[in-house]
């Protein structure tokens, strides 16, 4: 099945996530509404944004202007740590949609798991089972949970998560958390599907670990006439997962999709699964708690 051009993912929910879409996080928000309606019109039909981004409004904006209906948009937002707990996570998401300027989101994700305070991220996602019972949101899920934090979470909830939306790209590849969600019909979302996250701080050097240079990923885009983004984020699609890159770059957002003419074969797919470390470049998902990151979203 596709959306425009873009295979999609099917959800527990019985909704359809498509493979490939727009990340927005660091996306400033006067360079959000035009990054949107640059993807919108080149055939994204996914938008990923959240909470603590900061640019929920600009998606909202982008996606009215480029003239798309809203039905045929699946756009996700996350609900942010200072919003745990029942109450919070009520008024929380009556934000993102009074912010996004909507009256449903297709995907609403809890940003982290709160190992500290796991009774408030179950209260959380109840609120959030609530949502999707309600109709206010067309599928619900997590976002950078590991195996110990889904299983805690479904011992003690109704509805297993759509969605796991994790760091993943060919430095960090997370084979053991994908088996785990496929045995449980959880869809994996990979967020800095490019790398990303390794050139944040590009001035340390010890942190610049960019997949889209390592010499595989140059041979194989030489080999398809593609760009070594076009490779890994291929390598994503045969690899089953939903990819998020982010850009603000018309030229780049375009580059991002065109990878729906060609394939990589299974040996190429193994070869790129290959270059894992094991070495994730974002936090700890057991150190997330209000101390560490005390930015609170205003509701
Ligand atoms: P990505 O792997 O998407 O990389 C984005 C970076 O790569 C940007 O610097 C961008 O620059 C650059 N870039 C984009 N396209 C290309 C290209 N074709 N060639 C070369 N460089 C390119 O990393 P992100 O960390 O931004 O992750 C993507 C999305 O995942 C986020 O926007 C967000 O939606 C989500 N996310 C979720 C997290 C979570 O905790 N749930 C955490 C982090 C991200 P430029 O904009 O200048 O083109």
């Amino acid at each position: 099945m596709t959306t425009a051009t873009i295979p999609t993912v099917h959800l527990n929910s019985s909704v359809e996530l498509p493979a490939l879409g727009l990340g927005v996080f660091q996306s400033p928000p006067e360079e959000t509404v035009g990054a949107v309606e640059a993807a919108i019109g080149n055939g994204y039909r996914l938008i990923d944004t959240a909470a603590a981004y900061g640019n929920e409004r600009e998606v909202g904006e982008g996606i009215r202007r480029s003239g798309a209906d809203r039905g045929e948009m699946f756009v996700t937002t996350k609900l942010w740590i200072s919003d745990y707990g029942h109450e919070p996570a009520l008024r929380g998401f009556e934000g993102c949609l009074r912010r996004l300027g909507f009256d449903y989101v297709d995907l609403f994700l809890l940003h982290h798991p709160m190992p500290s305070d796991f009774d408030a991220t179950i209260a959380a996602y109840k609120a959030a089972e609530q949502m999707l019972a309600e109709g206010r949101t067309r599928a619900i899920g997590v976002s950078n949970f590991s195996k110990q934090h889904l299983e805690r979470l479904t011992s003690q909830t109704d509805v297993v998560p759509a969605v796991n939306q994790v760091e993943l790209h060919p430095f960090f590849t997370q084979p053991g958390l994908r088996d785990f969600h496929a045995a449980h019909g959880i869809v994996t979302q990979a967020w800095s599907p490019l790398g990303g996250v390794n050139r944040y701080r590009p001035t340390d050097a010890n942190d610049v670990k960019n997949p889209l240079g390592h010499p595989r990923v140059v041979e194989l885009a030489s080999k398809y006439g593609k760009t070594p983004a076009q490779i890994v984020l291929r390598w994503h699609i045969e690899s089953g997962t939903s990819a998020i890159p982010k850009s603000v770059r018309p030229d780049r957002i375009k580059e991002n999709i065109q990878i729906f003419d060609f394939e990589l074969t299974p040996d190429e797919v193994a070869a790129l699964d290959a270059l894992d470390t094991g070495v994730r470049g974002g936090p700890d998902p057991e150190l997330i708690d209000r101390q560490r990151y005390p930015f609170k979203v205003e509701n």
